[in-house]
């Protein structure tokens, strides 16, 4: 299959028509991929989780990517073209958010703050307005305004799946790409890389910022999510 893009964790090959197939690798990067650790068995670990909750939300309604799982570690998908433009959607204060503006750590929003960034490691994905990300030729007003809608959808479902499994979303991040019909659809992955998530019970740490922060026990962690996003 021919290599189409090779990303700090994933690569994405052409499978013909019309998708194409996502590789997990076990790669693990923080800090725009300044710091880089390869963990056995975490890419599978993401792929499942993904595959699961992608074709939850498919279930809901939302249209994805999503076409099937490949065991261990890959994703069969639509072939989209990603929209440059990152949907980060928070429940609860932390991570950059409280670096940037005085708000309190572990402080909740309800509604949740809604926030867009452009997808660039050279300018470290900087927060735009819909003036900026209009400017710049990242997509159309109209586009935002449907991304915005799908992820609040996407929230309400996701934060009750996951309360039921003793897990709080805190925050996350979502790709949207656009289908040679012209469809915006959720792409890109959903899992420990991409959202926050503490235990409900203990306030356990259980996502990428163990890496990003030196905790430890990344691995184990990333295993107990999908021990209970497969329960
Ligand atoms: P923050 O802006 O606080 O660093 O991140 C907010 C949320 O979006 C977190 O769940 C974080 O994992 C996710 N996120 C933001 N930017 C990126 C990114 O470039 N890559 C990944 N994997 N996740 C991101």
């Amino acid at each position: 299959m021919k290599e189409l893009y090779k990303g700090k964790v994933k690569t994405v090959y052409d499978s013909g028509g019309g998708s194409a197939i996502i590789e997990f690798r076990d790669d693990i990067t923080a800090g725009d991929g300044a710091k880089k650790e390869t963990k056995s068995g975490k890419g599978s670990i993401n792929a499942e989780i993904s595959a699961k909750i992608l074709n939850l939300l498919e279930s809901s309604g939302v249209k994805t990517h999503f076409l099937e799982f490949i065991e261990p570690n890959k994703l069969s998908v639509k072939k989209v073209e990603i929209i440059p433009v990152e949907v980060i959607l928070r429940n609860i204060a932390t991570g950059s958010l409280v670096r940037r503006y005085p708000f309190r750590e572990g402080q909740t929003f309800d509604p949740p703050i809604v926030e867009f960034g452009y997808k660039s490691d050279r300018y470290h994905d900087p927060m735009v307005n819909d003036d900026i990300a209009i400017s710049l030729g990242l997509c159309s007003i109209e586009d935002l305004e449907y991304m915005k809608g799908v992820t609040l959808k996407i929230n309400r479902l996701l934060k009750d799946f996951f309360e039921k499994k003793g897990i709080i979303l805190v925050d996350f991040k979502l790709e949207f790409g656009r289908t040679d019909d012209g469809d915006i659809v959720l792409a890109d992955e959903i899992s420990p890389d991409t959202c926050r998530f503490w235990d409900k019970d203990t306030g356990d740490v259980m996502d990428k910022d163990r890496f990003r922060k030196d905790m430890g026990s990344v691995i184990e962690f990333y295993k107990e999510v999908r021990r209970r996003v497969l329960s």
